[in-house]
């Protein structure tokens, strides 16, 4: 069988559509995909764990990293730094390795520009703007500030997604899990 070129799946949705629900599912049911890890200068949430789930690192590390040339791409989101390390990403593509990630709208589309065929985009969209109102919500980690912030910045997040690959809509999750998969399948199989 021939062995198909290494991708990153970039996943971008507004917050609280479920993409870190799906990534999850689809990590589980596609063990061979693995996450990348991005550094970040937010603060750990729950029980997020350094290494595993961000780099966690000071404003101060991070410009530094950043002076030294470590990141492919790097954005601001909600007021913190985020950055894609660009020696990951290449030792894991040229070992052949698929990899999945969630990228806000900026980062992604500057991926995009960088990798080219490496880097698959694919949207996903919340039902309703209701709906995506009531995951907040029901999620209860943010304010209702945070939440208003939120649901402005999906009107544009959910303009950019004309320029991805794949968009998907996750409604049902089982429904939306499986189209997920048969999507990143294609590539890799
Ligand atoms: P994101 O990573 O996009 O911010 P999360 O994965 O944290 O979103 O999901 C936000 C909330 O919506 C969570 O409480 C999650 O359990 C719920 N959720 C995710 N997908 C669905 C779905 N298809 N239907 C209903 N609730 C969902
Ligand atoms: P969170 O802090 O909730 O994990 O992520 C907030 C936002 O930052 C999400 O839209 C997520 O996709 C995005 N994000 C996470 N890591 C990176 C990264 O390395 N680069 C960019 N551009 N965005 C990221």
């Amino acid at each position: 069988m021939l062995n198909k070129e290494a991708k990153l799946f970039v996943i971008s949705a507004p917050s609280g559509t479920g993409k870190s629900t799906l990534i999850a599912e689809v990590m589980r049911l596609i063990p061979t995909l693995k996450k990348t890890i991005s550094y970040t200068t937010r603060p750990p949430r729950g029980d997020e764990k350094n290494s595993v789930d961000y780099n966690f690192v000071s404003v101060d590390e991070f410009k530094q990293l950043e002076k030294q040339g470590k990141f492919i791409e790097t954005a601001t989101v909600y007021g913190n730094l985020y950055g894609t390390s660009l020696e990951t990403i290449k030792t894991s593509l040229s070992g052949g390795q698929f990899l999945i990630k969630d990228i806000d709208t900026q980062g992604a589309l500057n991926l995009k520009k960088i990798l080219k065929d490496r880097a698959v985009l694919i949207f996903v969209k919340p039902p309703t703007f209701m709906e995506l109102e009531k995951r907040l919500r029901d999620r209860c980690t943010d304010s209702d500030a945070i939440i208003k912030s939120r649901l402005e910045n999906a009107v544009k997040e959910i303009k950019e997604s004309v320029k991805y690959d794949h968009v998907i809509v996750n409604d049902s999750l089982e429904h939306t899990v499986g189209e997920f998969k048969d999507i990143i399948n294609g590539y890799i199989k």
